[in-house]
């Protein structure tokens, strides 16, 4: 199957009891047992290991990006910390310097005392991040394009060396979804997503997601995740299976709207700098087009002010956009990432990473582009 196919039907049958053509909420904790130890169905006893519902969507997931396991988290963090929690004191792992907020959090706050060793590094420099690699490094943690100035790493240049020493890689594939890029394909180990995010599409859940190209580490990490609990219920994970159906659809016009968007921006006598893959300006614009599909609809961009007021009073002002966390919906949102989506991120290293005062993230929705130019506008003037 390709991509649009295997979104609606990868992973997927028919419920088997009814015939019902889309998969049924089992709103169970439990299936019944005739002889003891011996369940009706072998895969369900109880649904904190699982649960047919949730199964639908693991399956739907590993469909779409070509994994042997797809595991259904509660969030996206309880994702990453059910990874993170397989490895122990005196293991190292190596991620990206410019990460989700609360992934920078987790590493640096949660594992602090766990004698778990992080280091954080720019992959674009692939000889100092080598250079850290030793016989206790175990995992090397990417997200690509990040968040909110849309850097980018190599997967394919990252994964020679993670095989060459051995590691496991872990990519975020949160803002790409599968529509855009495919970590396992290019050699990753293990895709997370905030399935929050675009995977659910409209801004109406918590959830996350591991999905895993060896079937091995994937039954070793649904034991972790059956042993510590952070599963995602049944309604939930129908929401996001039925999310999954229309991606391709979502993101095709994210990408058209995002595009126009950045270039509006671009050419705006206000604003000073627009962060967005699918700019020439861009300065990880060739890898882009080398890795990704297309360049998604986050963009971000600064005043030509420089001044932090100015951001404010766009972010007080526009109307179709909402000011709010989180990004991926249907609907088109707006945050200031200094006091809302990297407040976690201490301030001396969110200027290393250039994430000023006066910077604004959008995450640009399905709506008629027309509208969102005109509110942008209004804004801004
Ligand atoms: C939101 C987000 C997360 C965390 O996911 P939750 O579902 O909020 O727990 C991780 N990574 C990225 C890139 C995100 O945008």
């Amino acid at each position: 199957m390709k991509f649009n196919t295997k979104v609606i039907h990868g992973g997927q049958k028919h419920d088997a009891s009814t015939g019902a053509v889309m998969t049924p909420i089992y709103q169970t904790s439990t299936f019944a047992q005739p002889s003891p130890g011996k369940p009706i169905h072998p895969d369900y006893e109880y649904a904190r290991s699982a649960n047919p519902t949730r199964t639908a969507l693991e399956n739907a997931l590993a469909s779409i990006e070509n994994g042997a396991r797809g595991l259904a988290f509660s969030s996206g963090l309880a994702a990453t910390d059910c990874l993170i929690r397989t490895f122990k004191s005196g293991d190292e792992i190596i991620a990206m310097d410019d990460l989700y907020g609360g992934t920078y959090r987790m590493f640096t706050n949660i594992y602090k005392d766990s004698g778990i060793v992080f280091h954080f590094v720019d992959m674009n420099d692939l000889d100092k991040f080598e250079s850290l690699i030793n016989e206790n490094t175990k995992l090397v943690w990417l997200e690509t394009p990040t968040n909110p100035l849309m850097k980018l790493a190599d997967i394919a240049a990252i994964a020679e060396i993670t095989k060459k020493h051995n590691l496991l890689f872990a990519v975020d594939n949160t803002f790409a979804t599968p529509y855009l890029q495919k970590p396992l394909d290019l050699g990753a180990d293990i895709v997370m997503h905030s399935a929050t995010k675009y995977l659910g599409g409209h801004s109406d859940l918590i959830a996350g997601a591991l999905i895993i190209k060896d079937a091995d580490l994937g039954k070793k990490l649904h034991f972790q995740q059956f042993a510590t609990g952070a599963i995602l219920g049944p309604m939930d994970s129908f929401l996001v299976l039925r999310g999954i159906k229309t991606l391709h659809l979502r993101m095709q016009r994210h990408c058209e709207n995002g595009q126009k968007v950045a270039e509006f921006l671009e050419n705006h006598a206000k604003v000073k700098t627009v962060y967005y893959p699918g700019l020439q300006s861009h300065p990880f614009h060739d890898l882009a087009k080398k890795q990704m599909k297309a360049f998604g609809g986050m963009v971000s961009f600064t005043f030509k002010s420089g001044k932090k007021n100015d951001a404010i009073s766009f972010l007080e002002k526009i109307k179709l956009f909402t000011l709010a966390e989180s990004l991926g919906g249907v609907e088109s949102l707006a945050n200031h990432p200094i006091v809302m989506s990297h407040a976690s991120v201490p301030g001396k290293k969110r200027l290393e990473l250039g994430i000023t005062d006066d910077l604004v993230r959008l995450s640009v929705g399905i709506e008629d582009i027309e509208d969102l130019l005109e509110d942008l506008e209004q804004a801004l003037s």
